[in-house]
Formats: structure tokens, sequence, C-alpha cells
């Protein structure tokens, strides 16, 4: 379905909702206030702008999490907003395909003017199992995700027995030493440390905390000088660095580092693995537009010239992180900060208004005043005009210089009260389970590492979708069977209410289908052909039968493998 062109009047469409976008809609929004013959419109996925650089504070507990989130819609009401998901740019007819609505009604939207401003996307596809355990710290749900997460494994290790799964659950890894790595790790250390008071059987000095990162020094983006200051901060308090390594894996209950060490933890917070939005690589690849390289290397943005225009795409203009602009400073192209984002916004709605009225454009100049990163309990380093700031004074500088940033003044007075209540008291260690727990789910193990252990009680059911497993016998013996992909196991202990029989672990990387206990059970009590199913793989497990290690699963010698 095509929407109607607007009327003769010029239409700017702005592609998502981030800084870029954001702040593009508010500078025309100015640029274009009392005139009729120009109409915008911003397209995005979810109805509210994120405060990123706050996120961390909020995975801390330090700020609530509604108070770094402003209504797309109250930021720029000048504009006209529609929630939608972009699906493609088709620059030949000039419109955008978006899906809508609650039937997601495939839509295409027309435009004179296309600002893209599309950010970039998390992948961790190169890293078998991150995308399953591993926590992003990108939007509003990671960061609210991981604070509920971290307060349920103080929870759990308070009345854990087992030294070993203690550990794991007080073992706190971040892959990544740039900024979102560096202050995650730094609140969630204040979080744990403010929190323990309250958890009288877990010792501080079992707490552990880990940063992996690929480089020598932490902070890239910073003067070394300050790279090194925030490492000698965050080693004071506890925080194991691991430099100049990456992480090749992860399970449910290890992180798996590309020099063989193996790191044992049920919190894993991953913030690498940026990549190019799916709909610019497209839009780069099927319509031609100059994508920007690093290096000599292609980084999957659109290259821009100094106006914030695609190069040789006149109506086509690129903002933020999914934007290659050439840096006014003469060094290769704008870092992917939202400091810069703001003031490229700024530059691109100037140009787009001044192409609008054939007038002449102006290129982007803007020197950053500073950069900044908070470490948690009050200290962080910084460079302000020049001036190189560690501890308590750059912490306040960057409290001071953020609270700033905030868009609307009723966020900044709620995150002000936020913060100053936070100076009397105790971190908020209520643990919330308002997320719809996903009933089936795909759990990633490394080879040697048990998914089912003897003696536990069965929780769960799985069913094998790549790789292999070995069923031990009784007592941690030898391996008594072989199961692999779209074989099953896990089933006797839900069937019979009785503990786990045998140990299961993985002899390859493999991916299990996880089922929770209940629907389990309801699925084979409610569909009589699966009832069936299981009576007879039940039956064929038991004593007496073939074990599968000679062919096929009904050979599993079931007292040893049914599990
Ligand atoms: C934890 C963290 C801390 C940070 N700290 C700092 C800091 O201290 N200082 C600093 O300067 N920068 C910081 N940054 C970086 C900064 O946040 C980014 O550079 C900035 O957000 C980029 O803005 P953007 O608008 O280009 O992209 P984004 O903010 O990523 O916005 C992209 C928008 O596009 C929308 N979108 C994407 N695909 C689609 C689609 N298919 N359909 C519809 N909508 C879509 C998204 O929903 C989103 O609204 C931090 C980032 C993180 C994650």
């Amino acid at each position: 379905m095509n929407e109607a062109q607007g009327g003769g009047r010029s239409r700017v469409v702005i592609l998502g909702g981030g800084f870029a976008g954001v702040y593009t809609a508010k500078h025309l929004g100015r640029l274009l206030e009392g005139r009729t013959d120009v109409e915008v419109e911003l397209l995005a996925e979810e109805n509210y702008f994120v405060f990123q650089p706050l996120l961390p504070e909020v995975a801390a507990g330090g700020i609530a999490a509604t108070h770094v989130v402003n209504p797309i819609r109250e930021l720029v009401p000048s504009a006209r907003f529609r929630c939608c998901k972009v699906v493609s740019v088709d620059t030949e007819h000039r419109t955008v395909r978006v899906s809508q609505g609650e039937g997601l009604r495939l839509i295409d939207v027309p435009y004179d003017h296309l600002v893209f401003c599309l950010g970039k996307v998390t992948d961790f596809s190169a890293m078998p199992g991150v995308a399953e355990h591993a926590f992003a710290m990108k939007d509003l749900a990671d960061a609210f995700k991981l604070r509920n997460h971290v307060v349920r494994c103080l929870e759990l290790a308070d009345i854990e027995a087992d030294p070993e799964q203690k550990q794991a659950l007080l073992t706190f890894v971040v892959a990544g030493g740039g900024f979102s790595g560096v202050e995650t790790i730094g609140e969630l250390a204040e979080l744990v440390a403010r929190s323990l008071k309250y958890f009288p059987r877990i010792r501080p000095q079992e707490i552990l905390f880990k940063l992996v990162h690929a480089q020598a020094t932490i902070l890239p983006e910073m003067p070394q000088q300050l790279g090194v200051a925030a490492r000698r901060i965050l080693e004071r308090r506890g925080v194991e660095m691991i430099l100049s390594s990456r992480v090749r894996a992860a399970s449910r209950e290890r992180v798996y580092l590309h020099d063989g060490r193996v790191l044992a933890t049920r919190t894993f917070v991953c913030t690498v693995g940026a990549a190019p939005n799916p709909i610019v690589k497209d839009t780069i690849a099927k319509a031609g537009f100059d994508e920007a390289t690093l290096g000599g290397r292609r980084i999957g943005v659109f290259a821009t010239d100094a106006t914030l225009a695609c190069a040789g795409k006149p109506g086509y203009w690129a903002v933020g992180d999914c934007a290659g602009i050439p840096n006014p400073n003469g060094t290769g192209l704008c870092p992917p900060t939202a400091q810069f984002a703001i003031r490229e916004a700024k530059t691109c709605a100037r140009n787009i208004v001044a192409s609008i009225d054939g007038q002449s454009k102006t290129s982007f100049a803007f020197k950053a005043l500073g950069i900044l990163a908070s470490l948690g309990q009050r200290s962080a380093v910084a460079e302000l005009f020049g001036v190189k700031l560690t501890g308590f004074l750059a912490w306040f500088a960057w409290r001071t210089i953020y609270l700033m940033k905030l868009p609307g003044f009723a966020r900044r007075l709620r995150v002000a009260l936020d913060w100053t209540l936070d100076l009397f008291f105790p971190r908020d260690i209520t643990q919330l389970q308002v997320f719809h727990h996903e009933h089936l789910h795909v759990h990633h193990y490394e080879p040697g590492e048990a998914i089912v252990r003897e003696g536990q009680v069965g929780r769960e059911f799985y069913l094998i979708v790549k790789g292999e497993v070995q069923v031990e016998a009784p007592g941690g013996g030898a391996a008594v069977a072989q199961l692999g992909p779209r074989e099953v196991f896990g089933e006797k202990a839900l069937l019979e209410d009785t503990h786990r029989t045998a140990t299961v672990r993985a002899s390859s990387p493999v991916d299990v289908l996880v089922m929770s206990r209940a629907d389990f059970r309801s699925m084979v009590e409610n569909l009589p052909i699966l009832k069936e199913y299981f009576t007879r793989l039940l039956a064929e497990r038991l004593p007496g039968a073939m074990s599968r290690m000679s062919q096929t699963a009904s050979d599993v010698r079931p007292s040893m493998s049914s599990t």
C-alpha cells in the first residue's frame, strides 16, 4: 500500500529515533517553524528515545529505568511520528517500506529527502553461544534485565551450598574495554559492593569482576594516560583486567577466550559486536550508495561529504553511527558518539532546509569539548578542554555534563533526584520479574560441560539441535550413550518426578532447545501422540535395551541414559 504524497509539500523522512534522528527532527522543527511547505516525519521502532550514556547506571540501580527515556512525540512535537519497522528503501520510487500496526501491514512511505539515522546493531553471531547467554548493553531492556539478574545472582549465591556454583554466581564478566564495557563493570561493582550488607552469607572476597578487552589498554577512545588511570582505579577495586584477549564462545555457565582461558560465570555482559544496520547495508548494496572505509576497510555505513549528504545521491543524508562523516579535524571519520551525532544533526537539518530553499550548504565543523567515562563509586576519568581529570572531580564533571545533556526538564529533575537520594540511601535490591519468560530457548554448551547433572531435580527437557552429548554411567563413570541432532533427553526426571539419574555432558559444541518442566508436562499430558511417544521412549530406555552408542536413539541403554 502506498501512502498519499504530501500534497505538493516537500517531505523529509527521518529513519531512526536515537540521538541522530531525534536531534535532526528537533532542529528541523525550529528551522521550519511557521512554514507549511515542508512536512517532517520520523520513523522509529520504539516510541521513545533512550539516553544511552546513562544505561550502565540503570543497570546498577542508580537511576530508575524510565528516567533515561523520553517519548519521541513529546521531544519533537513538530514532526509526525510513525512507530514502525523499516523494512527496505526503494530509491527508484522514493519510498520507504515499513511494517506497522498490529497486523504488521506493509506500507510505502514517500519522501523527497531521506535522512538515515539508523545507528548500528548488535551482532554476536561470530561467537557461538553469546547471543543466547550474554547480556547486551544497548537499550533499556538490556539494562533493566541485567540489574534484576545481578540481584538474583546475589540471592542465589546467598543460599548456594556448592562452592563452585556459588563462585560462578559471584563472578561477573564484561567483554569490551570501551566506554560501555568500562562504565558497566564500574557501575556493577558499585551495585554489588553496596548491596552486600544485605547478604550475610556472601563474603566480599568471594566477589570477582573480570573485564576482557582485545587491546592492551582500556578506553582506546581516550588519551592513553586516562586509559591507564581508569585501569588502575578499577584494579584497586578488585576488577581483574584480562587484556589482549578476545571472547571465543559462551555457554550458560562459562565464557571461553581465544587464548584457551575459561571463565566460570553466571553473568556475562558483552559490549562488543557492533555491526552495520541491515537496512543500511542493504541500501548501500542495492542502490549503489558509497560505503565509508576506515584504514582501507569497508565499514558498512554511508560515506557522506562534509555537508552530511550521501556522496553522489541528492536528497539523501546520513547522521550518527550509520554515517561515515569526514572528521573536521582532518583525522579520518567522526567517532560514533552521541556528542558528535547531536552536532551532526544540527548541520544536517540546516543543510536540508538550505537544499529545499535552493541555498548553499554549510560544512560540519565541531571540535569535541571533552571526553568522559564514569567508573562508578564516585570516580571517573575525563579530559575537558585539554585538561585531564581523574577521580571525584572527573566524576562530578561527568554527572553535571550528562545531567545538562539529558533532554527534557522533567527527566533532568528526576535523574537529579535519583542521584541525590542515591547519596544517602542504599541501592534498591528488589528483584523484579516482569519479563515474560520464553517458553522455548536455545542453550549452547562447549565440550565437557555438564548440561544435566546426576542427582539434580529435573527442571527442563532438552532436544539436541546441533552437536552431540554423552550420557555418563551413574556415579560419574564412563560414557554409556552418545546422542545427536533431533534426539532428546531429560524426560525421565520430568515424567516420573525423580532426580536426574545420570549426567549428560556436551561431547562437541552443542545447541539444545530447552523446554521448561511445566510446558513439557502440559504438552505431554494434552497431546496423546506425545504421551505415546514418551511412554514408548521410556520403555525403550529401560534396563536391558541396547545402547544407542551402537546406532539409534531407541538403542540408548535406558538405566544409564534416561535422565
Ligand atoms: C552503554 C552506552 C554508553 C554510551 N556512552 C556514551 C557516552 O558517554 N558519550 C557519547 O558521546 N556516546 C556514548 N555512547 C554512544 C552513543 O550512544 C551512540 O553514538 C549514539 O546513540 C548514536 O546515535 P544514533 O542515533 O546514530 O544511533 P542509535 O542511538 O543506535 O539510534 C538508532 C535508532 O534507529 C532505530 N532503528 C534501527 N533500525 C530500525 C529499523 N529497521 N526500523 C525502525 N527503526 C530502526 C532504533 O530503534 C533507534 O531509534 C554510548 C553507547 C552505549 C550503548
